[in-house]
């Protein structure tokens, strides 16, 4: 989920965009999505774990849907395409951590103080020196740089998420994704990263997290699409405990969280002791697959076109109970935008919607992995990856109260978010950029995946203005039900909302298929780079 503040250009499609054919008149009532969440976030479904029988069960039932509806298989085996995986589990009864300080150990208990994170391949054994580099990004294009001036090689680092306050969100959130870390830690010779999660802007609350600690994480198995090789050690750290780090340094965690909250500058320094970790991995092999649905075009160029629509239908499975409860359903999280876009498959197909591009169902799995199934998917697409011309992507779009107002993500990075306002506009909702820059929502769902292959594409979600009520139900959803078994089908949902949010998500999809042109990113957004990135490889 992931940015904003550039001016609006209308360019020539978007005008263009006029003349074709308006959004159909309101559609949906929210009833036939809650009917297809009722299913996929059911019990029997497990909480559809990546590679396990219950999320086998869900695609199964999607793609039936899909056969009676008469949509078109587009995976490599029919409906699907499988996705290999290694999925890494710390074993804790192998494993430990220490600080060391004066050649004696302090150990630390995992779970309380500290867990390591297996989004890394991790080393058995490290040993090493620890060094406090502020937020520990790299922004070339800031000329800001954490690990300018101070000795990191050999050592493993210690960061507080976040960023500072000159940093424009789009960058902030790219450079804090694993990838971009990985690469910076790999450049200025780190062997590893003890991150603690910024108080300020923690989702979910560290009693919750370390409960999620020894679950499986997932990479492609194709390990040319590992981007975290040779990072070695990576340890999340209780912020309440951090202290601990600070010890002796002449800094103090406080001090460091009180500037962090703030978006201000970090100091840099040695800290006093160091990390001692062992860590033993249990590797096994998993298989997974993304489900793809075509509706045929019928302008005979622009068919060979596609709008893409997409939702991730993984979730977490079964866990560590949480009142009693150990299915975690993912009503929300992501029963919900799988729903909708079986929903809208569904619709576009009986209502015999003749679309002059091609329009891709993608259901894409392990988004809770680390966005891999998306992964697999755009960097191996199963039509040319030049056909695709935009991505919507649906994830926990939280139908909670009535929509007044859209957020989007990527408003003002491509014309997509000219699309989406004029749609919105039409069946009066209001739009607005993400109020919530920090939480990194723009690259924290599969639309990243696309983006990163020079796709332009867009995320929406019922949104809430700062301050008001709404905010609030939203911060405590989060804080309550949030990747928590809660986030079932005991919950209150708005279904005029679901239903509302449906039709302009359908709008926009009918409007980028009929448009002449295809949506172009701004000249001035920071997700435009991918495709020249990219357009060597097309
Ligand atoms: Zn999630």
């Amino acid at each position: 989920m992931m940015k904003r503040l550039l001016p609006i250009v209308l360019l020539s499609a978007a005008l263009a965009a006029q003349s074709s054919p308006a959004p159909n008149a309101p559609n949906f009532d929210g009833n036939s999505w809650w009917g297809y969440v009722k299913v996929l976030a059911s019990d029997q479904m497990e909480g559809r774990e990546t590679g396990s029988d219950g999320l086998r069960k869900a695609a199964t039932y999607i793609v039936d849907q899909l056969k009676a509806d008469g949509l078109q298989p587009a995976g490599t085996k029919g409906f699907y395409q499988p996705v290999k995986f290694v999925s890494r589990q710390i074993d804790e009864s192998g494993s430990s951590l220490a600080l060391v300080r004066n050649g004696k150990d302090e150990p630390l208990v995992l779970g309380e103080d500290a867990m390591f994170s297996t989004r890394v391949d991790l080393a058995p054994q490290v040993d090493a020196p620890l060094v406090f580099v502020g937020y520990g990004l790299r922004v070339p294009e800031k000329k800001y740089d954490d690990f300018v001036g101070i000795d990191v090689k050999g050592k493993v680092v210690v960061l507080i998420s976040g960023s500072p306050s000159e940093m424009p969100s789009a960058l902030a959130s790219h450079y804090q994704s694993m990838s971009e870390r990985s690469k910076a830690l790999r450049e200025a010779g780190a062997v590893g990263m003890i991150s603690i999660p910024n108080p300020a802007s923690m989702d979910i609350p560290w009693s919750r997290m370390k409960l999620a600690r020894t679950r499986p994480s997932m990479v492609l198995a194709d390990s040319s699409l590992d981007e975290s090789q040779g990072i070695k050690l990576l340890v999340v750290f209780n912020p309440a405990d951090a202290e601990k780090l600070f010890d002796g340094s002449g800094h103090s965690f406080q001090e460091i969280a009180d500037l962090a909250k703030d978006r201000k500058p970090l100091p840099h320094f040695p800290l006093p002791s160091g990390i001692k970790a062992k860590a033993k991995l249990i590797k096994t092999q998993v298989e997974s697959d993304n489900i793809i649905a075509k509706l045929p075009g019928t302008d005979p160029k622009l068919k060979e076109e596609y709008v893409v629509l997409s939702a991730h239908i993984d979730h977490l499975g079964i866990g560590e109970p949480i009142n009693g409860d150990r299915i975690y359903n993912g009503a929300m999280d992501n029963g919900s935008g799988s729903a909708l876009v079986l929903d809208i498959a569904n619709s576009l197909h009986r209502s015999h919607a003749s679309l002059k591009r091609s329009v891709l169902f993608v259901w894409v799995t392990a988004e809770e992995k680390g966005l891999l199934g998306s992964k697999f998917f755009a960097t191996h697409p199963t039509v040319p990856k030049n056909s695709m011309v935009a991505d919507i992507n649906t994830d926990m779009f939280l139908p909670i109260f009535p929509l007044k107002v859209l957020t989007v993500y990527g408003l003002d990075e491509s014309d997509l978010g000219d699309m989406v306002r004029q749609v919105a506009e039409q069946q009066g909702i209001q739009v607005q950029p993400d109020p919530e820059p920090l939480r990194n929502s723009f690259i924290r769902s599969d639309q990243y995946s696309f983006i990163r292959q020079g796709i332009p594409a867009v995320a929406m979600k019922v949104g809430f203005v700062p301050g008001s009520p709404e905010a609030v139900t939203e911060k405590k959803w989060l804080t309550e039900r949030y990747h928590a078994p809660s986030d079932d089908l005991d919950q209150p949902v708005d279904l005029a909302a679901a239903g509302k949010f449906e039709d302009i998500v359908q709008g926009l999809a009918i409007k980028v298929a009929n448009d002449p042109q295809r949506p172009q990113w701004k000249s001035d957004s920071f997700f435009r780079r991918f495709m020249a990135q990219n357009s060597a490889a097309r």
